[in-house]
């Protein structure tokens, strides 16, 4: 097994990869009734039964009664968007999300990579992102290409896609904030811990700091844990539990003895995968009640802001606003009336649901990259929808999804506005107080 300069494995033997396979008794829950074919994206776009939920299922079922881990096998898990989308709909309670999981386990010893591609492949996920360093240094790379706007060569014409997806770098770095304690404004009445995500601190600076600012706005004293680090998410949808176990364990010990009332996230796809904790440390028993214990205090935080009592005052905001379910929100967490809740409470602001809200944007983590022409497909049909509702503002809770629903403006929209919700609430709380965009009360080292 390698183990990269962050101490995290990145590959792991056909032996230990076994117990993350599919659960047959998770298999057998599927009676192939086909009625989560239409909550499918990759079905709705090409109407093949093995692009389908109940289709992937049926391979899964193969391989599990011995058939070979074939090219055609990896296609098909690769073209699923693990949107969890079937898991909604699906009558007999089938756990889609843990066996697209296992099955991408299973899988991975049996890729095969060129040279390049397995050290990028293990440069990405075993040092850059668990390192606070090699973020820094890449976000800063990054600022620098972006800057001067420099671009891939016309005849990489790939490079030029994926540069057009990725991410712009917002300095400062939210990395400066962390291990730092917010105070709450007025009477403290929560104490919680933010997991400020990896590439978010680069790419999402602001919205961390809002996050806090309207965490803090509502009576909590906000810590952003110091030894906290990814939170493996990527490396759960790309088949590499052993890694995730070992960031899991490093945000447990970060998080659990502060004794926080909740831990918060604002990136659905993240919360998923540290709700989940417990299932990934299930069979370690010096790990598995503490992981327990994290997955229950972990909250997204529009889950969380909607079980309190909100106080800050909040300004108009007139829009007409749409709301896109992160699918690890909606079909991961079952959280979708409290994004919907918060926005309806602000002043002003008109909330249109679009047809279809809860079918993926085709962002699914890394996705767009990998499989960027199913990506835009889905994403076309996304536009669409949102087109439908007459919004001038698109709402979601997952930084990936804002980045891919940004894109889809740019290709296929009418010039309306992304934003996180959480974005939308600090703008109402700021418009009331009169205040800038700098963090309500400035924190200090915890
Ligand atoms: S996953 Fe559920 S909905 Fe889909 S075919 Fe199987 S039992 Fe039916
Ligand atoms: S996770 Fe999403 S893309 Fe994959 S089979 Fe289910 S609905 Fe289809």
């Amino acid at each position: 097994m390698a183990t990269s300069e962050a101490g995290i494995q990145v590959s792991a033997p056909a032996e230990a990869a076994q117990p993350d396979a599919p659960r047959q008794a998770d298999l057998d829950k599927c009676v192939h009734c086909g009625l989560c074919l239409n909550a499918c994206p990759t079905y709705r776009e090409l109407h093949l039964e093995m692009d389908s939920p109940r289709g992937r299922i049926f391979q899964m079922k193969q391989v599990a009664a011995g058939a070979p881990i074939s090219d055609s096998y990896i296609h098909h898990l690769d073209l699923c968007l693990a949107c969890r989308g079937c898991e909604s709909a699906c009558p007999s309670g089938v756990n889609y999300g843990r066996l697209i999981e296992a099955a991408r386990a299973q899988i991975e010893p049996y890729r095969r990579r060129s040279w390049a591609a397995r050290m990028v492949h293990n440069f990405v996920y075993g040092t850059l992102l668990p390192s606070r360093s090699w973020l820094r240094l890449a976000g800063a790379l990054l600022r620098v290409q972006q800057a001067i706007g420099l671009q891939a060569p016309g005849f990489l014409p790939r490079w030029r896609e994926i540069e057009s997806l990725a991410p712009k770098v917002e300095a400062p770095f939210f990395f400066d904030q962390i291990g730092r304690v917010f105070p709450a404004e007025g009477e403290r009445r929560y104490r919680v811990a933010f997991l400020a995500g990896c590439i978010a601190n680069i790419a999402f600076a602001r919205l961390n700091e809002a996050t806090v600012r309207v965490l803090q706005a509502n009576g909590c004293e906000v810590t952003i844990p110091k030894d906290q680090t990814c939170c493996g998410a990527l490396h759960v949808h790309s088949g590499l539990r052993d890694a995730a176990r070992e960031l899991a364990r490093r945000n447990i010990a970060a998080c659990l003895d502060g004794n926080f009332d909740a831990i918060v996230t604002n990136a659905a796809g993240c919360g998923s995968t540290l709700k989940e904790y417990y299932e990934l440390l299930e069979h370690e028993p010096a790990w598995a009640a503490r992981a327990r214990e994290f997955s229950s205090r972990m909250k997204d935080v529009t889950e969380f802001l909607a079980s309190i009592e909100l106080r800050a005052p909040m300004g108009e905001i007139r829009a007409t606003v749409t709301y896109q379910d992160a699918c690890h929100l909606a079909h991961g967490q079952g959280v979708r009336s409290a994004p919907r809740e918060l926005l309806r409470r602000i002043p002003g602001l008109t909330l249109r649901e679009m047809p279809l809200s809860d079918v993926c944007c085709g962002s699914a983590g890394i996705y767009n990259v990998l499989e960027t022409k199913m990506s835009m497909d889905v994403l076309r049909s996304k536009m669409a929808s949102v087109a439908a509702s007459g919004a001038d503002r698109i709402a979601t809770a997952n930084p990936g999804c804002m980045l891919q629903l940004q894109a889809g403006v740019k290709r296929f929209g009418r010039g309306q506005r992304v934003s996180h919700v959480i974005e939308i609430l600090d703008e109402a709380c700021r418009s009331a107080t009169g205040r800038g965009s700098a963090t309500a009360r400035p924190g200090h080292n915890g």
